[in-house]
């Protein structure tokens, strides 16, 4: 069954009970028991919920997976994954990490004695390099936010597996539409849902998809006892979005490749960041292993007056944190994602006052490259 069908049909996506062509909202805390001597499938909706089950299977079909999870939040995702390291531990990390990850890096798992190198990720020597006696795992995340620098994966797996170390890949930039990581050797696979997954900006969620049963058990008891399960009618609602997301990906990234190729001649713009041009360093690499350039870019503008007014002129795209939805978003990482980076880090890190990424919607093509180019014209 190819991706389309499967969204449609390669999960129980229709009430057996019933035959409604949507699994219902099981709002429910608990489940009348046939007999109180013996167990059933369905007990307690922090330890699974029929709704949930049907996303769940949903999402492992999708990614070629046998096991997947559902978190309220992309961040909870992360952290039933990274909580499960014990001790002493090490873990090797890209550098371009989403903000979330570092915090939780630095601030959390710290405490717990859990420790992380990060390394320039398009450098599969300095991943070997930074592995001790003490690694357990490494850590990427392809594209990256908000440069879309790319990692190599198998070059990543082939390093994991010649030292017996676990990967982890946030795939939320890709989705399971345009990267399989598992079929790579990826052996977690982690999404922030509230993203392309759900599509419509009105849901935040996150999954981890698995073929290792050792660490199926270990994220669905992380599910149950640190208890940040995906709500009932979220499960419901993403599961809804799922549906297209095949055909929201399309149209998104079709715009976005005509977009990057548009600004990339544009007098007006100092640099373009998408693994769809041929341009971009890791467009090679990205072409092994995904099957588009995907619908966030970002690019340069001389400075921060020049963004200002920029935006100001565009119709368009909101002007939000966040990436995605059927809308598209214009985010302007100073003001946002890093602005409690200082100012000489983040420029460092290419993360320059010039810098705005741009997630592609669902709009008509011409009109946002028409709309890009009146507002490029607006800038002083
Ligand atoms: C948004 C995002 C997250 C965090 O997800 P939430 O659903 O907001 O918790 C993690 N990784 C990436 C790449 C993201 O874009």
């Amino acid at each position: 069954m190819k991706d389309k069908t499967k969204l449609i049909h390669g999960y129980h996506a229709f009430d057996e009970e019933t035959g409604a062509s949507s699994i219902p909202i099981y709002q429910c805390s608990t489940f009348k028991q046939a007999s109180i001597k013996d167990s059933q499938p369905y007990t307690y909706s922090r330890f699974s919920n029929p709704t949930r089950t049907a996303l769940e299977e949903a999402v492992a079909a999708l990614e070629n997976g046998k096991y997947a999870t559902a978190f309220a939040s992309g961040m909870s995702a992360i952290s039933a994954v990274l909580l499960s390291f014990n001790q002493g531990d090490h873990i090797v990390m890209c550098k371009s990490i989403y903000g979330g990850t570092f915090q939780l890096v630095n601030e959390v798992m710290k405490r717990f004695g859990i420790e992380v190198t990060f390394v320039d990720e398009t450098d599969l020597t300095a991943w070997e390099q930074a592995i001790q006696p003490n690694t357990r795992g490494l850590y990427l995340e392809t594209p990256s936010n908000p440069l879309l620098s790319v990692t190599n994966i198998a070059g990543v797996v082939a390093i994991a597996k010649a030292h017996h170390l676990v990967t982890m890949i946030d795939n939320t930039f890709m989705t399971p539409q345009f990267q399989k990581p598992l079929a790579l050797g990826i052996d977690v696979v982690i999404h922030s849902a509230t993203k392309f997954i759900n599509g419509h900006s009105d849901v935040v969620a996150g999954l981890v998809i698995t073929n290792d049963e050792k660490w199926e058990q270990q994220i669905k008891l992380q599910q149950k006892v640190l208890g940040g399960i995906l709500g009932i009618e979220d499960c419901w609602l993403t599961m809804r979005g799922l549906k297209t997301m095949a055909l929201r990906m399309e149209q998104s990234a079709r715009s976005a490749e005509k977009i990057s190729q548009m600004l990339e001649k544009h007098p007006a713009v100092r640099s373009i960041h998408y693994p769809g041009l041929p341009s971009h360093p890791g467009y090679q690499v990205h072409q092994q292993q995904a099957t588009s350039g995907g619908a966030v870019l970002s690019f340069e503008l001389a400075n921060q007056s020049a963004v200002y007014s920029f935006a100001e002129a565009l119709k368009i795209p909101i002007a939000a944190v966040s990436l995605g939805g059927v809308e598209s978003i214009l985010s302007y990482p100073v003001t946002m994602s890093h602005a409690c980076v200082p100012k000489a880090e983040r420029e460092k890190q290419g993360v320059t006052d010039g810098l705005l990424r741009l997630s592609v919607g669902i709009e008509d093509t011409e009109d946002l490259l028409a709309d890009l180019e009146q507002a490029l014209t607006k800038i002083q």
